[in-house]
């Protein structure tokens, strides 16, 4: 059997943090993989899920039995709040018209949306943003959709990346009813660069009119703008707007709880039986796949989102860490500026985790082989890997990568 199965590519992200870790000089940088890290280099585990983690351990009214298929009842509660607000929230859980599924963190809830479209939607096309994070078009790929790419990225300034609005708008517009049209809610990866709340709206009005089937990817709520409430706009605007829509959501960034697999896929409705269909379909996705999701993020996501000491000790520290990325983006566009006697002010106008450089294929080659400095090939930089001690030497690398 196995000597028939040719050998796989490596994903591109993972290869570079293996590369990292590989390489030995002291001086490397890890800008590759979006995870946080702190001023000093380090992963973070934050104050919140500390406190979390304490309680469950001194009162486990937990023992280990499976959850439900569905998932840990309170954490979807919570989930659908942070996701909603909660006015919106508070409305649509009375007329039953928000249900969720617990889901291995964002890409297990792309993955069971991908699935629900596939088997209930008879067009069977999604469309996703050119450039956009690898792996919606496997996903979606895997799932039996066939994929194409909407406008996203001026391609006429690939130096200095911005939003492409009129051909993102006419290639929604030219969808087919019942598309699939993934949006990334905030942060868009790869590319930092996220539609004003006045793009969002006329976004929004197409999507609807056009009646194309929404899926927000909410993998950084709090990590654009250091508030969840503001980064939710477009989820909100959307249900507002009346659209049917699936929400994708993952706490591995905003709560960093990466390994612990912890997300939840909502959707919203317009009438309550829908709502309770979808959900009973989203369940038998995840007993054919996996049977049931892990608890332990559940039981700390949940401790954050229900307690309100516990929240607003979370939500300040994810303000602080989203004001140390909007920093390091000062510095890097200062030292690049200084270096190169160009303009870099794409660089603070992007938003969240990534930047999309601009820098080329090779010229990020250059950056790892000549500077020890590790990001993307397609020029993203993970802004978390830059710190008060490495920024400018990054600045330097990137520079004479240029030259
Ligand atoms: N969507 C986007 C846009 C992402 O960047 C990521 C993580 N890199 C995810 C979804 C899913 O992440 P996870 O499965 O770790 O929650």
């Amino acid at each position: 059997m196995f000597e028939n199965v040719p050998r796989a590519p490596e994903d591109s992200v993972f290869r570079i943090g293996r590369m990292f870790t590989e390489c030995e000089d002291p001086l490397k940088v890890s800008c590759g993989i979006g995870a946080y890290r702190d001023n000093d280099g380090k992963p973070l585990v934050m104050d919140a899920v500390s406190e979390a983690k304490k309680r469950l351990h001194e009162n486990p009214g937990w023992i280990h039995e499976y959850l439900p298929l569905g998932g840990h009842a309170s954490f979807l509660k919570g989930a659908q709040k942070l996701a909603l607000g909660d006015e919106l929230y508070a409305e649509k859980s009375a007329e039953g018209k928000v249900g969720s599924l617990q889901t291995l963190s964002g890409t297990g809830a792309l993955y069971v949306a991908g699935k629900m479209y596939s088997k209930f939607s008879p067009v069977k096309k999604a469309l996703i943003s050119n450039p956009t994070w690898g792996n919606h078009n496997a996903i979606f790929t895997n799932c039996g959709l066939e994929v194409s790419k909407y406008r996203y990225i001026d391609e006429s300034c690939t130096s200095t990346p911005k939003l492409d609005l009129s051909g993102f708008l006419e290639d929604l517009e030219a969808a087919d009813e019942g598309t699939l049209v993934l949006l990334q809610a905030c942060a868009h990866n790869p590319t930092g660069v996220d539609p004003s709340q006045e793009e969002w709206m006329k976004v929004i009005e197409i999507c609807v009119r056009k009646k194309l089937v929404v899926l927000l990817d909410n993998a950084y709520q709090g990590f654009a703008t250091g508030d969840v409430e503001v980064d939710g706009f477009a989820i909100r605007e959307f249900v507002k707007a009346g659209a049917d829509i699936f929400v994708a959501c993952s706490f591995a960034k905003n709560m960093g709880l990466y390994g612990e697999r912890i997300g939840a896929l909502h959707v919203v409705t317009n009438d309550k039986e829908s709502c309770l269909d979808a959900v009973s379909q989203m369940k038998i996705i995840s007993r054919t796949t996996y049977s049931n999701p892990p608890q332990f993020g559940a039981l700390i996501a949940d401790t954050i989102l229900s307690d309100d000491k516990v929240y607003g000790v979370w939500k300040e520290q994810l303000a602080v860490m989203s004001e140390r990325i909007k920093s390091m983006r000062g510095l890097l566009r200062g030292y690049l500026e200084a270096e190169t006697g160009t303009d870099w002010s794409h660089i603070t106008k992007q938003i969240g985790m990534f930047s999309y450089t601009g820098l080329t294929k090779e010229q990020c080659i250059h950056c790892r082989e000549k500077g020890s400095l590790f990001m993307l090939e397609t020029g993203r930089v993970s802004m978390a890997g830059l710190n008060e001690g490495n920024v400018e030497r990054v600045a330097k690398v990137m520079a004479a990568s240029i030259k």
